[in-house]
């Protein structure tokens, strides 16, 4: 499970504000800590082996790290490196979503002498074997998930909004009225 995150990627947008309305969401416990733990629990009945916190960088990728890159991740102690995560916990967090991150891992990025020769088929391999297990671990969390949260995630929101709604474009209060909308007294 990756409870932190380092944000290294450039390109992409992490954020369902602007265009009128400013927002600026906690996001120093970056994952639901309820729902992470349900996971955690569901993967121990599942066989399947779990840290339950460690520290993901997202780096914006395609490309794979430079030698360089991977070594001065070790050096700062992230445990974890991908190319997504951190932009869906973003976007989760300010939707109110419940998010938690299962990281499976399919090799040793490029710093490890003794697995530098790792192949694609090996690496597939493992991810096959990933995707079935995290499809137990799924199954097994949805079935003992709590049916009411009792999270802060979703109540996100309600400091974070600073823009007066009053004076937000309607369009904007439209496009977001989804994850909004609860908090709009003119809709
Ligand atoms: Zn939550």
């Amino acid at each position: 499970m990756a409870d932190q995150f380092v944000d290294r990627t450039r390109n992409r947008r992490s954020t369902f504000f602007g265009e009128g309305l400013v927002a600026h969401v906690s996001f120093a416990h970056p994952t639901c800590a309820e729902l992470s733990s349900v996971l955690a629990d569901a993967s121990v009945h599942c066989g399947v082996p779990v840290h339950r916190k460690g520290t993901y960088i997202c780096m914006e990728g395609p490309q794979f790290s430079t030698y360089a890159e991977a070594t001065m991740h070790r050096q700062l102690h992230f445990e974890v490196i991908g190319m997504t995560n951190v932009t869906e916990a973003k976007l989760a967090r300010e939707a109110e979503l419940c998010y938690g991150a299962i990281a499976m891992i399919t090799d040793y990025d490029c710093w490890h002498p003794e697995h530098e020769s790792v192949t694609g088929a090996q690496i597939l391999a493992t991810l096959q074997q990933n995707a079935g297990n995290a499809q137990n671990v799924l199954r097994e969390a949805v079935r003992t998930l709590p049916g009411e949260r009792r999270c802060p995630c979703g109540s996100a929101l309600a400091h974070a909004l600073i823009t007066d709604l009053k004076i937000v474009p309607k369009a904007t209060k439209k496009k977001l009225a989804p994850i909004i909308g609860k908090y709009d007294s003119e809709k």
